[in-house]
């Protein structure tokens, strides 16, 4: 079965290319009734924190990426990463090293000088054991020095380095502790971890892994390496061009389904399908649709993508999830009544809204409680005229069967009375109903909130 990872080190908050890594990880796994697991990577003790690795995993559970068992924490396997070393160093494949800072430096200098390589050759790689002298000693691996190795990413292609390019490197440092290059493939080998899809930064880090996967005869995860995401101008996405951070998008009140829906499309395409379900993301996703380019981070489209979650959303399912944003930015509660009045006018409120602070600001109207606390634009519309026929209104509408075409005839015949469009007085009507220029269509508002508040707001308005 498949096995996926997302390892990330815990130096800061989840970001946007960590999310997509995730999530690429998370479809490629749950795709395929594979396994998603979460590795921390905390062996940086000075820049990892618990906030941080807390941070990383509400941003996941936002995202809805539901990963299996617990997370494992890297630095807690120090003992079994320095099992491994010494392993190597039992079988030849490893070898101690006691030359000390300076010697290397020394050793780097006569490179310079020579203009040959600065990788340092250790003068100890072949030396027996018996003539090792009691000293402290870090234990390199024996890296190849001729040839090359080509290694196949599904991602890059067949990618190949030098041999002479890479040193022995270190697996373990003069005070036993083992480098990151090592917990990771002994954590990969142990987690069983059979696709490794993470950002081209680490394609590099491939190679030197590659030599601790041969020298300990292990079998080699399938490797897919996805380039970087860059802002609309082309350069690596950063600051300057938005929000970077995943809860920063849920904080502005994004749904974590268009979230996860554009997240895929940025460097993944299938075909030219742009908005689509889990159960398609999942259907669809392949190492094979990610591009090789790095892709741009399109704010207007994420947007776009947003909409038509929230549109195409489940009203109770999206009333969940705006409680639960409310709750994030710290603001108040709804009561009863408004979440109750909120999923009446779910209907009419999820179209074209991107945002669930733009939804909100259209629900105005059944959030607000009498008197209307109105806005600026709203207070203009209600002139002495306007009011004088929405005074006319009112009685008209204590016997009127209260459904979408009489009262569009009511509104009609009174704007025919007074010579005016329709349209001039859907206005007054919504600063009366809504107290808000941005609100639904005004007869959807009389429907929403009903006979007795429809003509309460409206004596309230013309009085
Ligand atoms: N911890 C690494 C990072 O956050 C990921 C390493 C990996 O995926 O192999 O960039």
């Amino acid at each position: 079965t498949v096995v996926t990872r997302f390892a990330p080190s815990p130096t800061g908050s989840l970001h946007i290319g960590g999310a997509r890594t995730a999530l690429f990880n998370w479809l490629y796994a749950r795709g395929r009734g594979g396994k998603f697991l979460l590795r921390i990577e905390d062996t940086d003790r000075a820049r990892s924190s618990d906030e941080n690795t807390q941070a990383i995993l509400d941003g996941l559970t936002w995202l809805g990426l539901d990963w299996d068992g617990e997370p494992s924490s890297q630095f807690a396997n120090a003992e079994r990463h320095a099992e491994v070393a010494h392993e190597l160093l039992a079988n030849g494949k490893a070898y101690k090293c006691f030359s000390t800072q300076d010697e290397i430096e020394a050793f780097r200098e006569m490179a310079r000088a020579e203009n040959t390589s600065t990788l340092f050759r250790s003068p100890w790689r072949d030396v027996a054991e018996e003539d090792h002298p009691d000293a402290p000693y870090v234990v390199r691996i024996k890296a190849p020095r001729e040839g090359s190795t080509t290694l196949h990413d599904e991602v890059q292609g067949d990618v190949t380095w030098q041999n002479d390019q890479l040193d022995d490197m270190i697996l373990l440092r003069s005070d036993g502790t083992p480098v990151y290059m090592l917990a990771v493939v002994v954590d990969d080998h142990d987690m069983g971890v059979t696709h490794i899809i993470r950002g081209d930064d680490h394609l590099v880090n491939a190679f030197r892994q590659n030599l601790i996967y041969e020298a300990m005869g292990w079998d080699k995860p399938v490797l897919a390496h996805i380039p970087l995401i860059f802002g609309p101008d082309g350069k690596k996405l950063s600051k300057r061009h938005g929000a970077t951070g995943a809860a920063e998008y849920q904080k502005m009140g994004y749904p974590a389904a268009g979230m996860r829906n554009y997240l895929a499309r940025l460097g993944w395409s299938h075909g030219d399908d742009e908005f689509f379900t889990d159960a398609q993301a999942k259907e669809w996703f392949d190492l094979d649709g990610i591009g090789k380019s790095p892709a741009r981070f399109d704010f207007k489209k994420l947007e776009n993508i947003c909409g038509q979650h929230i549109a195409a959303s489940d009203d109770a399912a999206l009333l969940h999830e705006i409680k639960a944003f409310l709750a994030v930015t710290g603001a108040d509660p709804l009561t009863d009544t408004q979440s109750h009045g909120l999923l009446t006018a779910m209907y009419c409120l999820k179209d074209r809204a991107k945002t669930f602070p733009q939804l909100l600001e259209k629900a105005h109207f059944v959030l607000a409680e009498r008197p209307l606390e109105r806005d600026e634009r709203s207070d203009k519309m209600l002139d002495t005229v306007s009011r004088g026929i929405l005074s006319e209104l009112t009685p008209q509408l204590q016997n009127a069967s209260w459904d979408r075409d009489t009262l569009e005839g009511l509104v009609a015949a009174l704007a025919e009375a007074h010579d005016t469009k329709l349209g001039k007085l859907a206005g007054p009507l919504r600063a009366a109903l809504a107290g808000r220029s941005v609100s639904p269509s005004v007869f959807d508002m009389m429907l929403v909130i009903g006979r007795d508040e429809t003509i309460a707001r409206l004596e309230e308005a013309s009085a």
